[in-house]
């Protein structure tokens, strides 16, 4: 239908972004056309780069383009105490608030049955393996003495938080889940960083 196979075939690759509709893939597609060349040329190269430097830490399974990233390997951190969140952005967000000081472990979403997200497609087993003590043949130093549980404060988030805190139970370590300045139903990512420190702050023992 457009008179070149090549427009076509970007606006098929446009079309599986998330929430592009076929219209908006067409007008971004139309875009990159008009736009100036460098412009156009620039977007493919960060998308190049992005995907050739830039992969997941195999420890935290945050983003890093050195494995593992510099949050797994700064000896400032305090290697004691992880903070478990759903996403890369959230680790972002605590970083914005400059108030903590241990390590993350990225999960990679949050359990909801909705979405079919269940708890092998999350990096659970990975924090196992984080939190396994050497003497059981874990990697780590079995230095991980608190984790505190810093997923999303809505039905997804709670339900991984629970999920986890039953989980961890039984390693005798202590399990604390941030406080609820966190407005219910919203994302940790758009909370403001006084808020988000105050979470942190508050933090209260799983029981
Ligand atoms: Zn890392």
């Amino acid at each position: 239908m457009y008179s070149s196979k090549y427009l076509e075939l970007l606006i098929e690759e446009l079309v599986k972004l998330p929430s592009i509709g076929h219209k908006s893939a067409q007008r971004l597609a139309l875009h990159l056309l008009r736009a100036p060349r460098e412009d156009a040329l620039r977007l493919a190269e960060a998308i190049r780069a992005v995907r050739e430097r830039v992969a997941f830490c195999t420890v935290c399974g945050n983003f890093t383009e050195q494995d593992p990233c510099p949050l797994c390997v700064d000896p400032e951190r305090d290697s004691t105490v992880v903070c478990v969140v759903e996403q890369p952005v959230d680790v972002l967000a605590f970083e914005r608030t400059g108030r903590f000081k241990g390590r993350y472990h990225v999960l990679g979403g949050a359990l909801s049955p909705l979405d079919g997200t269940s708890p092998e497609d999350l990096r659970i087993r990975e924090l196992l393996e984080r939190l396994r003590p050497p003497e059981d043949g874990g990697e780590a130093a079995g230095e991980i003495r608190e984790v505190i549980l810093a997923t999303n404060p809505n039905v997804a988030g709670e339900a991984t938080a629970l999920y986890l805190s039953r989980l961890l139970e039984p390693l005798g370590l202590r399990v604390t889940r941030i406080a609820r300045g966190v407005p219910m139903g919203s994302d940790l990512e758009y909370s403001d960083q006084v808020t988000l420190a105050r979470a942190l702050e508050g933090r209260r023992e799983v029981e």
